[in-house]
């Protein structure tokens, strides 16, 4: 066995502890060395010494994707120059990229939180780890082969596409674990039943970056891959890249590194926190970056807390799946809904596509209607339509608390885009 990367920490009070020295050392440094935080903690009147117990985050301003590209090409810099190893770049939906540094020391940390997805994941040096995601600017596979290293399994850097030789390196190299996103883990699985491959390829688990994934696509994706696990990893460039957090082998929520970052969940319209549980948008505080260090930075994820402690006893806490984006929130009869909360629903209704649209109006007696059309499973015929109908219109009820009213389509009837494709048609005026 090789080191372990797991914090060695036993209570709740000690990781609080962590977390407050973090915090106080961050706000000392960039309020000294950011040119940036300084102005910003100045303009809300709060100053590093005012931190004195971890509520007291609260008083530092906000920050969002806007004040990173504002600040391009060096936006957050708290080093000189010269401590600055290496650049990573994030698109933004709209404007200028966002750009991020790191010290040496920030690589450093990146690779043990990376290597520490993998150990949370059952990892060991014995394990050989095909890396099929992108390299580059844009920091995904560079991540994934440091952490790899630095746990001291063996890595595969062969990047994405490339069916034929990913096929060739998972039967001569009897590769253990794939890195992938979830459709390109899906397709290797097509190639693989076709070609026959099942039985002379070594797969084990698939770490997958956070892409939509429902149950379906798991199950499919352990049966043609022949794999006993599926895990999410997450992560984010402005947050160092993925490698901040994944599930274990119960999978009962996403582990996060909260001895490196403090999340916290609001609510995106009163930017109040939310109850334990509920979901709200995810905001990160960062605890030991030197380079670009983020100060409650929003992120726009949806996700809710698990308040619970995991069956494996990791004292690192647990969010859920990333439920959709802050962005694309829209309310109908006094409850926020995230179309990622629909989208839920219907990946785990058997029978359900994976298009569907929400439609909202205002009718005569003044009240809002919503209707989603959800497209029929492919392969399915309209005799089960009533019966998921019935279900997905329940299930609304249940976990959203709104009445909503459920329209089954053929099969690719609804448009697809290359492109993030619109869901919601807001029909209701002003
Ligand atoms: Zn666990």
């Amino acid at each position: 066995m090789g080191r372990s990367f797991m914090p060695k920490i036993r209570t709740e009070r000690e990781l609080k502890r962590i977390q407050l020295e973090g915090l106080q050392r961050t706000a000392n440094h960039i309020y000294k060395n950011s040119e940036f935080y300084q102005k910003r903690f100045d303009e809300a009147g709060v100053k590093p010494k005012q931190m004195k117990s971890l509520k007291d985050i609260s008083k530092l301003p906000l920050m969002t994707a806007q004040d990173l590209q504002e600040g391009y090409p060096f936006p957050l810099k708290s080093v000189p120059f010269e401590k600055i190893v290496r650049i990573h770049a994030s698109s933004g939906t709209t404007g200028k990229r966002k750009i991020l540094s790191y010290t040496q020391k920030d690589i450093n940390d990146w690779a043990n939180m990376f290597a520490r997805c993998y150990e949370m994941a059952g990892l060991t040096t014995k394990d050989r780890v095909q890396i099929a995601v992108g390299y580059g600017v844009w920091t995904a596979g560079v991540g994934f082969q440091l952490g790899c290293e630095r746990l001291g399994a063996l890595a595969i850097p062969i990047g994405p596409g490339n069916i034929d030789m990913q096929c060739q390196f998972l039967e001569d190299f009897q590769s253990t674990v794939l890195c992938a996103t979830a459709s390109m883990a899906l397709l290797m699985g097509e190639e693989i039943e076709k070609r026959g491959l099942k039985g002379r390829i070594g797969l084990k688990k698939v770490i997958m970056g956070s892409e939509r994934s429902s149950e379906a696509m798991r199950m499919r994706m352990k049966d043609l891959l022949g794999v006993d696990d599926v895990f999410d990893i997450t992560g984010l460039t402005e947050l160092y890249g993925p490698g901040t957090g994944i599930d274990c082998i119960h999978h009962e929520g996403i582990h996060y590194w909260a001895d490196y970052y403090i999340l916290e969940l609001l609510n995106p319209e009163t930017l109040e926190p939310v109850q334990p549980g509920e979901t709200g948008e995810m905001v990160v505080t960062t605890l030991r970056k030197e380079a670009a260090p983020l100060v409650r930075y929003r992120t726009r994820d949806l996700t809710r807390l698990i308040p619970k402690r995991c069956s494996c006893g990791s004292i690192l806490p647990m969010h859920d799946r990333l439920l959709g984006r802050s962005d694309d929130m829209f309310i109908i009869r006094a409850v926020n809904i995230y179309p990622g909360q629909i989208d839920y629903i219907l990946s785990n209704s058997k029978g359900a596509g994976s298009e569907y649209q929400i439609h909202l109006d205002r009718k005569e007696d003044g009240k809002d209607y919503m209707t989603v059309k959800v497209e029929r499973a492919e392969g399915r015929n309209k005799e089960g339509d009533t019966i998921l109908m019935n279900t997905i219109e329940e299930e609304i009820k249940k976990q959203i608390l709104v009445s909503g009213k459920v329209e089954i389509v053929d099969y690719g009837s609804l448009p697809r885009s290359e492109r993030k494709s619109k869901r919601v048609f807001d029909n209701r005026g002003i």
